[in-house]
């Protein structure tokens, strides 16, 4: 029997109508959401990003400020600029679009950013937030995932979730979630040894690694839950122009014969990702306020 797919698309659209409700409600008050969105240089990837957040910001009723700085902006002036935004009333969100430009230390931009405002949910008063238990903002990817494996699965206690990748971003708040869920969260990453051995025991599987569709069907436990989180660019036979197509970590095909449910690429966890966005940045505006 074939897999149920998991349509990511329909259930963020379903995500960012809720959200933009709750955004009329609070404008009824008076109070209009903000997320200020910084990009530094000219990565296209990032730039196809940060138009689709403004975009679907403005589209839920928020308010969107880019900020577009050259690549050879240096630390110090990225530094000032967050430092602006942490002060700026009307601003109730802040994301550093990633990956910087080399030079600028990454880190040292996330950690200033003022934990209330981190839509991202990659400061460590956040992590440690996520990590012990607390309310706070949690990364949108792995939020996301966890919103669609709570759509087919919605108890986890006592399964067994193995979560391939140890991000900061994906993998490790992926497996928080899913411990705080009760799972039993085996974390896998380029040094495990048996790789697919580790994942036949998985009944929530979630791969985050970014190797195109390296996880096979035989893999997976039969009856599995499979969230695909990665986004790969690969070559496109079929394509005379030599147009290349978006695969996952899976290997789609042959998984959804196997798998109970699955996540496509494209269409699966990626439209969560900027819907979580937006749900964090609600959550913010909120929170500043007591509400
Ligand atoms: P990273 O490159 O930061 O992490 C990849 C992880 O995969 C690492 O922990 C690495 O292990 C592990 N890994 C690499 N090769 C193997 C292997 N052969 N076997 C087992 N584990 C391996 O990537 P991200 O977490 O940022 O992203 C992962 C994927 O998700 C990418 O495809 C990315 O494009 C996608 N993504 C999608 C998003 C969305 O919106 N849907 C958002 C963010 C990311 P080690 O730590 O040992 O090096």
């Amino acid at each position: 029997m074939s897999a149920t797919i998991i349509d990511g698309k329909a259930f963020a659209a379903g995500l960012r109508a809720r959200v933009a409700e709750d955004v009329r409600g609070l404008a009824e008050r008076g109070i209009a959401p903000g997320l200020a969105v910084v990009l530094v240089g000219e990565d296209p990837a990032s730039q196809v990003y940060v138009r689709n957040k403004a975009a679907q910001t403005v589209e839920a009723g928020m308010r969107s400020f880019q900020h577009r700085l050259p690549a050879t902006t240096s630390q110090a002036e990225l530094l000032a600029l967050v430092h602006t935004l942490n002060a700026d009333d009307a601003v109730d969100g802040i994301l550093v679009q990633l990956p910087l430009p080399a030079g600028i230390d990454a880190q040292a931009i996330i950690e200033a950013i003022a934990p209330e405002k981190d839509v991202d949910g990659f400061h460590p008063a956040n992590v440690g937030r996520l990590a012990t238990g607390m309310p706070g903002l949690v990364p949108c990817t792995p939020l996301g995932a966890s919103m669609l494996i709570d759509s087919v699965r919605p108890d986890v206690a006592g399964l067994e979730a193995v979560v391939i990748g140890r991000s900061n971003i994906v993998g490790k708040p992926m497996a928080q979630l899913l411990l705080q869920r009760s799972a039993t969260v085996t974390i896998a990453h380029s040094r495990t040894r048996d790789l697919a051995d580790v994942c036949r025991r998985a009944d929530i599987l979630v791969a985050a690694v970014g190797r195109p569709e390296m996880v096979r069907g035989d893999w997976i436990k039969p009856g599995a839950v499979v969230v695909d989180v990665g986004i790969n660019r690969v070559p496109n036979p079929q394509a005379e122009d030599g147009k290349t197509r978006l695969v996952g970590d899976v290997a789609f095909d042959e998984a959804k014969e196997v798998a109970g449910a699955i996540t496509p690429v494209p269409g699966g966890v990626g439209p969560m990702t900027i819907a979580c966005l937006l749900a964090n940045t609600l959550q913010a505006a909120k929170a500043r306020r007591g509400l």
